[in-house]
């Protein structure tokens, strides 16, 4: 099957550090695929050579070619984005996201269900494959909450996804799949280490180790049971005062009946003196961890930017101006411009990347 000879063609450490290039810099040309990869031009030619008659690789005008530069055209490569698909499932506590996504992290086709249930999961999973049409599936990701859901088991849900695929599935942190997928479509200016806080129901997060052509080192961090306040409130985790209980959505949502799923109008209600108790909050946490991680670029994600800034980043910002890290760093908040998709983006190319715990190790040793 196709999920197979992608792994046939795909194979060598050069091969993958060449694709994953091509389809993260669409038009980069082959004299930068070999300073990137460190590959010479010989092994680069023939490895691109392979993979534009599989149809994974085409020829564009180069991203950097100059127009009305003297001399032919710059031929730059992009991945074919019909080659194949990889699916990125996101499950939460009160919906679940899917989407279809082509190798250059695009998505193709996306579906969101509030109030699922096994039956409509499976029933969806069918919409997914009519939508797929001839555009094989090669890898499935399922992102999961660390914590879970009311709606059915864990197990469950993903049995359910691996029994519908033959390709190779993988499950992991929703998190951390979203760091991937934020550390995917990141400017390379940005410093090789960084903590993504990821906002969901509840305040998760990873830290991210870029690593250039190879997949970044992801490590899932439970940013939101850090202890601030030992005299606080005792935490469903056991532990007392967590930045969870001061700042999480779902701990406003329990005591000033705000909701965060409407956005910003379903926010407003909060006061300023409330919003900055919880700027505040969230800003002590991150300055434990990154001073612990001696990491100093922060991205806030999960939910859209102009929300995260009204509840979090302002705060966050205006608390940290002027602050140091021990190691002499100011700590720089950004928020993700990605939107609410990061998370289905991330799983779908971390199955591609084979990233995560394999669902079903029979169903992926039998995949045909
Ligand atoms: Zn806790």
């Amino acid at each position: 099957m196709w999920g197979d000879l992608l792994n046939e063609i795909v194979q060598t450490r050069g091969e993958r550090a060449v694709f994953r290039c091509i389809r993260r810099t669409p038009g980069i040309s082959r004299v930068e695929l070999c300073e990137r990869t460190e590959l010479t031009s010989a092994a680069v030619t023939q490895i691109v050579k392979r993979f534009m008659a599989a149809g994974l690789v085409r020829e564009i005008p180069a991203k950097n070619a100059i127009a009305g530069n003297i001399g032919r055209t710059r031929i730059g490569l992009a991945p074919v984005d019909s080659a194949y698909f990889s699916l990125g499932i996101v499950v939460r506590r009160h919906d679940i996201q899917m989407g279809l996504v082509a190798p250059s992290g695009k998505v193709a086709h996306a579906w969101r269900m509030v109030a699922p249930t096994i039956e409509r999961v499976a029933s969806t999973l069918e919409d997914v494959v009519e939508a797929a049409g001839e555009i094989p599936i090669v890898a499935v990701g399922v992102g999961l909450p660390t914590f879970a859901v009311p709606w059915a088991t864990a197990s469950d849900i993903t049995a359910t996804i691996a029994n519908r695929f033959d390709c190779p599935v993988y499950s992991f942190h929703n998190g951390s799949y979203a760091a991937l997928a934020e550390e995917w479509f990141m400017e390379e200016e940005v410093p090789s280490r960084f903590f993504y806080v990821f906002i969901g129901s509840g305040i998760g997060g990873a830290s991210v180790l870029r690593a250039g052509n190879e997949p970044p080192v992801i490590t899932c961090i439970e940013a939101g049971h850090v202890g601030i306040d030992p005299h606080g409130e005792r935490c469903f985790c056991g532990n007392r005062g967590c930045v969870e209980l001061m700042a999480s959505p779902a701990s406003l949502e329990a005591h000033y009946h705000i909701n965060i799923d409407l956005g910003i109008e379903g926010v407003k209600g909060l006061s300023e003196r409330t919003k900055e108790a919880v700027g505040e909050s969230l800003a002590y946490g991150l300055v434990s961890i990154t001073n612990v991680l001696n990491i100093h670029y922060v991205v806030l994600g999960g939910y859209p930017p102009e929300v995260l800034d009204y509840l979090y980043g302002n705060t966050l910002r205006k608390t940290l101006a002027g602050y140091r890290n021990p190691f002499g760093h100011p700590l720089t908040i950004v928020t993700s411009r990605l939107g609410d998709l990061a998370g289905v983006q991330g799983a779908a190319l971390g199955a591609q990347d084979q990233i995560g715990t394999v669902v079903d190790r029979n169903a992926v040793l039998s995949y045909r």
